[in-house]
């Protein structure tokens, strides 16, 4: 261990460019055995590992960097999957330099962090590969159910705890395949689609009973769900795409970006996607303006370039340093030939009805801080430009549905952001024995929170169903003696 004075830092090797946005294969090779051993023995040890603290699930990152460094793969595995559901998942795409990575003390040190990501993804990816990642074998078997409305990260992360406890776990979905943004979110060369399948099929030989192709709320109502369980856990996300209010924007050809990238993952699947194939969610040939500047943006750019667009610009009303989408991700798409334009703002989709034929583009600079202390970016007048498009897709973020109104319950009480009021410790919502988790409750945030919120409301449930079932036995001991 220590060794970051001597030993660089060193990312696990990255596909060339021109190879990678001919596919939709991942784009890192991940690590060898002897790099991972390399890399891991760069840490520190710090007494007070500061990496643990900028990471939501507050893993045990300097224990397993110790055991890799020694070879002990398997023990690694064993620490680094007490704390995390989905480890190999983290390892690719969390944003590492904006939470365990960037808090790495020996960065400031000037030696680089240690890779913490690629190591835990070695580590899973290595337990798959040998059989370490046992099946889910609970040690007593519960009569109670839990209804788990959403199969994303956060669902799946609570199914994972809650049937290791012996619950009896239905997770339902409107989508026809589990994984949520995983599966039709985020694309296959940050996340190949075989990752997210191997943990679905491993929470279903456990016996989690997936029903897809199933609304709450239209299919089945809400109040029948609560109903055939003992509880419930709302783990939904955030699927209300902001809009772009601008002349122009209704256009044909105008569209939004998860409705692009649901496609293109579809594509993947080797579905039929008859808006793909008319080429209305299709960048072939076309030139392409995507506007924003988030993780959402990013996988639009590249979604673009490896559908072979004729270019590519993002455009982002405030600059490089201020932009919410991981800085390597900005890397990755500008090697691949995405033109960014920051300082950037769209006041107009050109053409008409029937076509786009470009966007009007305003010049902004970065003026006072606003409330939040971000510098607000204004217009400078007179300097726009136009740029030629066929396609713009608008990735500007996403809100909360309206819960209480799908679910035909007025009592699930909602933030001023729309999002589900829980109690922060017990994820429990005014609703008794409704819990919620992940993006519902945040708002758009990240993977990681979801499966850190999925397994502290897992948790909470436990206790929930737990008191519960003993306050049932106590009513009917107290009826049997009476
Ligand atoms: P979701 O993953 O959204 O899953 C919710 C599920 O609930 C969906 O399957 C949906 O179909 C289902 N559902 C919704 N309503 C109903 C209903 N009424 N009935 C039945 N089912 C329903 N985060 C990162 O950490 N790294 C990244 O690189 C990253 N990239 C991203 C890229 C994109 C394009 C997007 C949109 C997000 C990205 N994120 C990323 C954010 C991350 O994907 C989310 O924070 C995370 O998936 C939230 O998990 P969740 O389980 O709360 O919700
Ligand atoms: Fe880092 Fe994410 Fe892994 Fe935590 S879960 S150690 S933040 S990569
Ligand atoms: Fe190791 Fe960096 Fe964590 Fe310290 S902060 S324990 S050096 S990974």
């Amino acid at each position: 261990m220590l060794k970051f004075v001597t030993t660089p830092r060193k990312t696990p090797e990255k596909r060339a460019a021109e190879v990678r946005r001919e596919d939709f294969s991942e784009i890192y090779t991940g690590f060898k055995v002897s790099e991972a051993e390399t890399q891991s023995s760069r840490c520190s040890q710090c007494g007070v590992p500061f990496c643990a603290s900028g990471c939501p699930l507050g893993n045990h990152i300097p224990d397993w960097l110790m055991l890799a460094a020694e070879g002990r793969l398997d023990e690694a595995y064993e620490v680094s999957s007490s704390t995390s559901t989905m480890p190999e998942i983290c390892g690719r795409i969390c944003p590492q330099d904006r939470l365990c990575e960037g808090s790495c003390v020996i960065e400031q040190s000037g030696h680089g962090t240690v890779t913490i990501g690629a190591v835990e993804q070695f580590i899973t990816e290595t337990a798959w590969q040998e059989g370490w990642v046992k099946p889910i074998q609970p040690r007593r078997e519960r009569a109670q159910s839990v209804g788990i409305i959403g199969a994303g990260p956060g669902g799946m992360a609570a199914a994972d705890r809650l049937r290791s406890l012996g619950y009896q776990v239905t997770i339902y979905d409107r989508y026809d395949r589990a994984g949520g943004l995983l599966t039709y979110g985020i694309p296959g060369f940050k996340l190949e689609k075989h990752v997210v399948a191997r943990r679905v099929q491993r929470l279903e030989e456990a016996g989690v009973t997936f029903v897809l192709n199933t609304d709450i709320g239209k299919d089945i109502s809400f109040a029948e769900l609560r109903e055939k369980h003992d509880a419930v856990l709302v783990t939904t996300g955030v699927y209300k795409a902001r809009d772009l209010t601008l002349p122009g924007s209704g256009n044909n050809g105008v569209v939004p970006a998860l409705q692009y990238l649901t496609a293109s993952n579809r594509k993947g699947f080797g579905d039929e996607v008859i808006d793909y194939e008319s080429g209305l969610l299709n960048a072939e040939g076309k030139r392409v303006v995507v506007i924003g500047g988030g993780d959402t943006a990013m996988d639009c750019v590249r979604t673009a370039i490896r559908q072979d667009a004729a270019s590519v610009t993002c455009l982002y009303r405030r600059d490089r340093a201020n932009m919410p989408g991981s800085a390597r991700e900005v890397q990755n798409a500008e090697e691949e030939g995405v033109e960014f334009r920051w300082l950037s703002a769209p006041k107009a989709v050109l053409g008409d009805a029937n076509r786009v034929t470009g966007v009007r583009v305003a010049r902004m600079r970065l003026g006072a801080p606003d409330a939040s202390g971000r510098q607000a970016p204004e217009e400078v007048p007179g300097d726009d430009v136009e740029l030629e498009a066929d396609l713009v897709i608008k990735a500007l973020g996403f809100d909360p549905e309206d819960m209480p109104g799908l679910f035909g319950d007025p009592e699930l009480s909602i933030t001023r952001w729309g999002t589900l009021k829980v109690d922060p410790k017990t994820f429990q919502t005014v609703v008794p024995g409704v819990f919620a988790a992940g993006d519902i409750v945040r708002g758009a945030s990240l993977v990681v929170w979801a499966i850190h919120d999925g397994q502290k409301a897992a948790a909470a449930m436990h206790t929930h169903l737990t008191a519960e079932a003993a306050t049932k036995k106590a009513a009917a001991d107290l009826a049997s003696v009476a």
